[in-house]
């Protein structure tokens, strides 16, 4: 049985991570969606709220599951008993990020391999900060993540907040 990892910070989930992880569930026997608690970056979402989103996009989804993780990912990735990280690429960018990564993973698991799925056409402009700027600006998120997500954004980003 291949169990695959898919970590990220996921500040907030959009259907770009939605689909990425759903891809990377009909590869693979289990896929656990690994939440990162405390990026370096500041997260607008804590840790639980990412989690919970993850749980509503994923409970159609009876291979996949999401779990908060704050430790080294490749530690993660082995107390999970998993041998796989998944990783998304949208644009050349990503890859330099994403090679690196490789890099390191290899060099601290060798035993752990990462697989990068291609973004699906429509996805490809998506990212979590353009979905903070798009809301915070009030536009119209509903095109680049689910309903509760977007309902998350507009409370936490209401000017009463
Ligand atoms: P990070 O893990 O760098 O904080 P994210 O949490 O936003 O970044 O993303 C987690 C993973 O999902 C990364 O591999 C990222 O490249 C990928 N990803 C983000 N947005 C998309 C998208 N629109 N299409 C495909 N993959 C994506």
């Amino acid at each position: 049985m291949t169990v695959a990892v898919y970590p990220g910070s996921f500040d907030p989930v959009h259907y770009g991570h939605i689909d990425i992880a759903k891809r990377a569930a009909a590869l693979f026997d289990h896929l656990i969606v690994a939440v990162f608690d405390r990026p370096q970056k500041n997260v607008l979402f804590t840790v639980e709220e990412r989690l919970g989103m993850w749980r509503e996009a994923l409970k159609d989804v009876p291979n996949a599951e999401a779990r908060a993780y704050g430790i080294l990912t490749v530690d993660f990735v082995r107390q999970m008993n998993a041998s796989v990280i998944v990783r998304g690429l949208r644009v050349i960018s990503d890859f330099e990020v994403e090679i690196q990564m490789a890099f390191i993973t290899r060099k601290l698991a060798p035993d752990i391999d990462m697989v990068c799925l291609m973004t699906s056409l429509e996805y490809a402009f998506i990212s979590s900060s353009i979905v903070k700027e798009v809301a915070r600006a009030g536009g119209p998120v509903n095109e680049f993540v689910p309903p509760q997500v977007e309902r998350a954004l507009r409370t936490r980003l209401s000017p009463e907040q």
